[in-house]
């Protein structure tokens, strides 16, 4: 197996999956979790993980090819319907006997093991969450809309509330998504930030491009997300950005804005393991 360490990402590629691992996980065995790209080594079409946007036999395969490389087979993948909200939807036992099918949400939440979460996205930014004295672990889908209704605190809400896992004890990584270089947004989008946000220009601030004069504005979904884990108790050390530009790198990821509506999903994913090591630090 293919195996290019860059920087704090190693990149994974076979015939069957492409991914990255973030590097900080990789001292803890039981935590399996991966960011995706989108091209396999043999399948030109790309590593689609949406049923919306491919032939359900293709994308099952997909997804059943990531698990097994992270050594999660025989886990069942939780996913949502995501809906640019705030709604945290918790997988405990009973979510695990029926399933989630028409479940809104946009942040999950486990403590069980076998359970893999997958959250899908092509620019908009995901958040691994994870706690290490209790084996915990969750994923937010923060675009601009979830961002601005608060996602990101929300999910560290319920794992304080339902968990007792204080947020002092929490890690994040935040994974690749559309960078400021790119995320030119217009004055209405910008808005409900300027409303509600008394921190706004630290993560919005004028567009130095003039690209589109239409969208003056340009917007870091990292630092607006690194602020709600700061503000919510999560602490800076605890923090790690890997967030290579879904736009500027789409040859590597989906980009809706690189492609518009015909653009794929990639997935972020994590479950936990509680036995063995991952399969790609086998032969790697
Ligand atoms: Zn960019």
């Amino acid at each position: 197996m293919q195996a290019v360490a860059e920087e704090r990402l190693l990149w994974y590629r076979t015939s069957e999956v492409a991914y990255l691992i973030p590097a900080a996980i990789q001292g803890h065995a039981w935590l399996r979790c991966a960011f995706t790209t989108r091209r396999t080594d043999s399948v030109a079409r790309g590593f689609n993980l949406s049923y919306d946007r491919g032939p359900h036999h293709v994308v099952s395969r997909h997804r059943e090819a990531l698990l097994k490389a992270l050594g999660l087979e025989g886990s069942a993948l939780h996913t949502v319907s995501q809906v640019h909200g705030n709604r945290v939807c918790v997988v405990d036992s009973a979510a695990l006997q029926n399933g989630l099918a028409g479940v809104e949400a946009d942040a999950l939440v486990t403590t069980q093991p076998n359970a893999a979460l997958g959250i899908l996205a092509a620019d908009c930014l995901p958040i691994v969450l994870y706690a290490l004295h209790t084996p915990l672990v969750a994923l937010v889908h923060a675009g601009r809309m979830g961002t601005s209704h608060l996602v990101t605190r929300a999910a560290i809400g319920v794992i304080k509330q339902q968990f007792g896992v204080h947020p002092t004890q929490l890690h994040a990584l935040l994974g690749p998504a559309i960078g400021a270089c790119c995320y030119d947004l217009d004055d209405r989008a910008v808005r409900p930030f300027q409303k509600r946000f008394p921190d706004w220009p630290r993560f919005i601030k004028p567009s130095e491009r003039h690209r589109d004069t239409a969208r003056p504005w340009t917007m870091s979904l990292t630092a607006a997300n690194e602020g709600q884990l700061l503000a919510a108790g999560v602490p800076p050390a605890h923090i790690e950005t890997v967030s290579p530009c879904t736009q500027c790198h789409h040859q590597h990821f989906y980009s809706h804005r690189a492609e518009g509506s015909k653009a794929g999903r990639g997935m972020a994913v994590i479950g936990i393991r509680r036995y063995g090591k991952p399969p790609y630090l086998d032969d790697s």
